[in-house]
């Protein structure tokens, strides 16, 4: 189902840099390519073969706008599996935007985001599950994310979910056989076999929906929010995390009034982190809007810092905070431990677990806090190059292809028909079909692409 028109977009961020890049893909690219480079050779890109360079001019009409080199690559051996140009000109704004509608006023159609991957993907070039892997490895923030993402790339996820379907689609066939022709002489199937084929993909699935959260801690980063009453800390601590004066400081009560974000990296796990405006009660119209947020960031958060003053003696506001926080994902923090000891912590580790113990001034104590981050996230010796999943949509389907496993061990148990049984493997085969874009539906499809930037 190959779209037979050319589209055109530029790949290089809009910005100022040494090189912009036009990417052309279809039928036509070299084609349309002509019309308005010259290479300095003579020779016309619609002749040459696949991967050369040729370094030519731009022409907008009879005027030259730029010095440029163009890549050729010949369909099937290209990123999309078509005929693709690439321009590589000067990295202005204005510049690629004009070649670019120059490239699209002689034939090309502008791409949509995601399109060319997209391309990539309908013409069989990688699995959904490894256009995902680009989508992560363009958006990674850190070592750990961007090895990982590019282990997805490289097809880990699709191996191991090939892996699995292939074990499943083996018993699948010999069941369906067994069912549809019982007067062949098909092996009968070892009901121990069976059973041990559908719970080790069973595991398998498990274990990968288990280290979906640390995935998505090295990949996409999760949402943190520091909470606590005024004054004590949470503003320091936050620059001492983002490592730049991010919030305003000041030993004033009620000075961070809103919501501060800011995404940092530690020690490869990525937070969204938030610092929130002081809990406490306040007649102040704007402070109360900002405290009411600090709430909703304290409801939604994937992880919870909450900070306490270990040189004052626990208030009212800090115990008002220990009930907010019982259930949820909390590291407690008790901040100032350069000042006299005058908290009473028994009543917040008993709560909520054992606090790291730091001084945000100082820096005292950030390793600690680093590492029981990174604990509790799971991404400490979180393992790169294992299968991991790295979105909804893909933990989604494990969720299916899980369900439809455990109805079938349940079906296996209670000792039901073999085509009852089957019915619940074939659930979970599609599922993972799915994931990897083998079986999705146009419109799974169109949504992982839409979520593309235009030009990849
Ligand atoms: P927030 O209101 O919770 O955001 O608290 P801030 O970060 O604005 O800090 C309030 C006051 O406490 C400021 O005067 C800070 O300099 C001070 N402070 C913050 N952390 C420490 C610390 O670790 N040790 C000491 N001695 N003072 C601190």
């Amino acid at each position: 189902m190959t779209d037979k028109t050319t589209i055109a977009a530029i790949s290089t961020p809009m910005g100022t840099g040494g090189v912009g890049i036009i990417r052309i893909s279809g039928e036509n690219s070299m084609e349309i390519t002509d019309k308005i480079f010259k290479a300095f050779s003579g020779k016309a890109l619609a002749d040459s073969e696949g991967y050369r360079a040729h370094y030519g001019r731009i022409f907008d009409g009879e005027n030259a706008v730029d010095e440029a080199i163009c890549l050729v690559f010949r369909a099937p051996h290209s990123y999309t599996g078509e005929n693709v140009v690439e321009i590589n000109c000067h990295g202005g704004i204005f510049l690629t935007k004009k070649i670019l509608r120059l490239v699209l006023s002689n034939g090309a159609s502008p791409a949509a985001p995601g399109e060319f991957t997209k391309r990539a993907f309908l013409n069989g070039k990688m699995d959904l599950s490894k256009a995902e892997g680009v989508m992560s490895l363009i958006s990674a923030q850190g070592e750990q994310g961007a090895n990982a993402a590019y282990n997805l790339l490289e097809g880990s996820l699709s191996r191991k979910i090939e892996e699995i379907n292939s074990s499943l689609l083996s018993v699948a066939a010999h069941m369906a056989a067994w069912v549809d022709y019982p007067d062949d002489e098909i092996e009968e199937i070892d009901d121990t076999n069976l059973r041990n084929t559908v719970q080790t993909a069973f595991t398998e699935i498990n274990t990968l929906l288990d280290r979906f959260d640390s995935g998505m801690a090295v990949t996409a980063g999760v949402d943190a929010a520091i909470v606590g009453k005024p004054n004590v800390g949470k503003s320091t601590l936050m620059n001492l995390l983002t490592g730049y004066d991010r919030s305003i400081v000041t030993a004033v009560e009620g000075t961070t009034r809103d919501v501060v974000e800011e995404t940092v990296n530690l020690n490869g796990c990525i937070l969204r982190l938030s610092d929130t405006a002081g809990m406490r009660e306040t007649g102040d119209i704007v402070e109360k809007i900002g405290v009411d947020r600090s709430r909703k960031k304290l409801e939604r958060a994937a992880v919870i810092f909450a900070v306490f003053d270990l040189s004052r003696e626990l208030s009212d506001e800090d115990n008002e905070l220990i009930e907010m926080c019982k259930g949820k994902t909390v590291i407690p923090i008790i901040n100032k431990t350069d000042l006299d000891r005058k908290a009473d912590i028994s009543v917040i580790e008993n709560n909520l677990g054992k606090c790291v113990a730091i001084s945000a001034k100082d820096g005292d104590g950030y390793d600690e806090l680093c590492d029981t981050v990174a604990t509790l996230i799971g991404t400490k010796d979180f393992d790169t190059s294992a299968a991991m999943l790295v979105n909804e949509r893909q933990r989604l389907c494990c969720e299916n292809a899980l369900q439809s496993l455990q109805e079938a061990l349940d079906a296996i148990d209670f000792g039901l028909t073999l085509d009852a049984i089957g019915v619940c493997i074939d659930g979970a085969i599609s599922a993972l079909l799915e994931l990897t874009g083998q079986k999705a539906s146009e419109a799974v499809v169109d949504e992982v692409f839409r979520q593309f930037c235009v030009g990849k």
